[in-house]
This record gives structure tokens, C-alpha cells and sequence, in this order.
């Protein structure tokens, strides 16, 4: 039993960021895990995090939706947790996939604010609406996860519906994520010096002082520059988005079936004919400059469709070239198999999102309170 909780909180994992660019809502994790009206089981449980990331990826109808998760330090040693939990959340913190705070106060709020995201919360948060008037504005900015038939569901707290809606940065927000950011602790997890792999990723400073501060250690920030600039792509199979990833001025990404040294793998999508056309590395992704470039390190040769046309006249064909792509452009990889940015499809188009819960037995879910 244990075994199978291990693989769904790995699975979980996987759905875990801080990047601006890639979390699709923000969530206070203390909050979350006591949602035991999903499941009737113990007061508090990591397994509820996956019950609401599931949730989100069927309103979004989009696979591998990932979550900004804010965790309050308390949580840490939660009795209420298994100590094999409590042990996740502290990987976790150390690995910087959730924003672990001393005193997470409005955090969610700030980030959901400063990055434009749905908050998924059932509180109303009503003495915050002055300062964030989205809150009661906007429908799809704040949604209860509650229990429904068929697994735990999203619903709008303002205006009813249940559709998650982004909007654009701050204007504050724009000008924080457009510089690094560092924090006094060079092995700080959000801003620290030592900080390597996801280059562009940071989290957004706090300001509840007034100034940029790390929300985990309560320090100023220094200015460290210009954040590389950075492009959303989504990798589109059959008219379904099956994930997302960030191309930054400094970090090249490689698709294809699957990847030598890394990038993103296609493969477990893949038909067997798209299979065997698809190179193991096909396509580079790379910014020059102001442009966004596709480079074909194919076998067989990388399509693109200007504009998305679906007309097959209009396909050109890279081999072994490179070509900027224009805002609209969908590049091709084999029939249906497409990369374009993600701003161009505008629903996920997946009907059922792998759950994040697959290997989760029905027991463990209902592992009573002994
Ligand atoms: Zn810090």
C-alpha cells in the first residue's frame, strides 16, 4: 500500500511549480489537505493535493496542469500528516517545488495577484477584496474545490460557473518578473546564488514589506538584472495539449520521441507510425534575440505551418535548418504532432486528463482514522 502512496505523491510532484510561466493556479497546501469531506478519511492527507490538481486538469480539460502550491512551515511537522508525508512536503520545500513560509498571510492572494491565476480556495477571503478587487470582480478567479460525482470539482465562488480564468500579470507583477532576484542565502530554493537547473523559473518576490523580499527567509531582495525572456510553448498531439514547457534566452529545449540528455519526450503519446518517423531528438527550440527558433536535428525532417494553416500546400519542411517562427506558426513533427505557443489554443481539448490518482487503490484513499 504504502508503495502505491509513494507513486501517487511522485505523480503529484510532477505537478508542482513555482514557475510564473507554467503554474496554472495557486493553492495553500495547509488548507487542502483537510478537505476530508473529498474522501471521509483522515483529518489530513497529501493525497487531497491530487484530488484538486485532478479536478483543475479536467475544468482545463489539459493534461500535466501544474499547480502553485504555497505551504505554511506548520504543516512540516503536522502530526495530522504520516510522518512518510510529512517527509514529501519536506523534499519538497528543499527542492523548491512549493513556497514553504514562516507566515504565508495573504501569499496566495499575492501571487494569484502579482501572476494573474485562479485561487482554489473555499475560503472567501471578503476583508481582501479592497486590495485585490479581482477577487469579487472576476468569475474564475477564486474557485472551492468541493466534493462532486465523479471526484472533487471546481466551482466559482463569485457568479457561479466553474471555468478557471487567468489573467494577465500586474502591472506590478510585470515589473518584478522582469528581474532576477536574489536572496542573501546563496542555497535559498526561490533566489539563492547556488540556485541551478531552471533558469527564468523564479518565483515572484513578496512585497508585504513594502520592498521585493524572499517569502521564505524574510530577506531583502538584491536586483540581479534582467530576467532572461522566456516563451510558453504547449505540445499539442491530435488536437489534445499534453504539456507545457519554457524555451528561455539561455536554455535551449530538444522535443522529440525521446531525447538524448533531456527535453521534452513525446514518446508515450505517440502512435507507432508517428513513432518511427519521429527522431529520438527531433527539434531544438531556441531564443535568438527577440526571436523564438526552431531547429530541425531530425531524421526525417520538422514541418512548420505558417500561421497554423492547416492547408498542406503551405507546409514548409526544415531539414536540418533553422527558421524563427512567427507568433502563429505551428511547428510539425509528424501528422498532428504539433508545437505551437500556448497563448494559440485556448482550450486543452482533453475530455479525460490523466489522473495524477492512477495509482492510487481506492483503500488508500480510505484509510480510515484507524
Ligand atoms: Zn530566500
Amino acid at each position: 500500500m504504502r508503495f502505491e502512496i509513494s507513486k501517487v505523491l511522485d505523480a503529484i510532484e510532477g505537478r508542482l511549480t513555482t514557475d510564473p510561466k507554467l503554474a496554472r493556479a495557486v493553492l495553500d497546501l495547509a488548507e487542502v489537505v483537510r478537505y476530508v469531506d473529498f474522501d471521509g478519511g483522515r483529518p489530513a492527507t497529501l493525497l487531497r493535493l491530487g484530488m484538486v490538481v485532478d479536478a483543475l486538469g479536467r475544468q482545463l480539460a489539459e493534461e500535466n496542469v501544474p499547480v502553485y502550491v504555497v505551504v505554511h512551515r506548520a504543516l512540516l511537522s503536522d502530526a495530522d500528516l504520516t510522518s512518510n508525508e510529512r517527509m514529501v512536503v519536506r523534499r519538497w520545500a528543499d527542492d523548491g517545488v512549493v513556497e514553504v513560509l514562516p507566515n504565508p498571510g495573504e501569499r496566495v492572494l499575492e501571487v494569484a495577484d502579482l501572476l494573474g491565476l485562479p485561487v482554489l480556495s473555499r475560503s472567501r477571503f471578503d476583508n481582501a477584496v479592497g486590495r485585490y478587487p479581482w477577487l469579487a470582480d472576476q468569475p474564475g478567479r477564486l474557485l472551492a474545490p468541493v466534493p462532486a460525482a465523479g471526484g472533487p470539482a471546481l466551482v466559482a465562488q463569485v457568479g457561479g460557473g466553474h471555468e478557471p480564468t487567468s489573467a494577465a500579470p500586474s502591472p506590478v507583477g510585470v515589473q518584478l518578473l522582469g528581474r532576477m532576484w536574489r536572496c542573501p542565502d546563496p542555497e535559498c530554493s526561490s533566489f539563492g546564488s547556488m540556485r541551478v537547473g531552471r533558469p527564468g523559473g523564479q518565483p515572484p518576490p513578496t512585497l508585504r514589506t513594502g520592498m521585493p523580499t524572499c517569502p521564505r527567509h524574510d530577506e531583502r531582495l538584491t536586483d540581479a538584472g534582467h530576467r532572461p525572456r522566456a516563451e510558453l510553448l504547449s505540445v499539442r498531439i491530435d488536437g489534445m495539449v499534453r504539456r507545457r514547457f519554457v524555451v528561455a534566452a539561455d536554455d535551449p529545449v530538444v522535443v522529440g520521441r525521446a531525447p538524448e540528455g533531456g527535453g521534452i519526450i513525446l514518446g508515450q503519446w505517440l502512435t507507432d507510425e508517428a513513432r518511427r518517423w519521429i527522431s529520438r531528438s527531433h527539434v531544438r527550440f531556441e531564443l535568438q534575440g527577440s526571436e523564438l527558433v526552431a531547429h530541425d536535428v531530425s531524421t526525417n525532417g520538422t514541418g512548420v505551418r505558417p500561421g497554423g494553416s492547416t492547408d498542406d500546400d503551405q507546409r514548409e519542411t526544415l531539414k536540418r535548418q533553422a527558421r524563427p517562427l512567427g507568433p502563429t506558426d505551428v511547428v510539425e513533427l509528424y501528422a498532428g504532432v504539433q508545437i505551437g505557443r500556448s497563448r494559440l489554443w485556448q482550450t486543452g481539448g482533453v475530455a479525460n486528463p490523466t489522473s495524477v490518482m492512477a495509482e492510487a487503490p481506492t483503500m488508500a484513499i480510505r484509510i480510515a482514522d484507524r
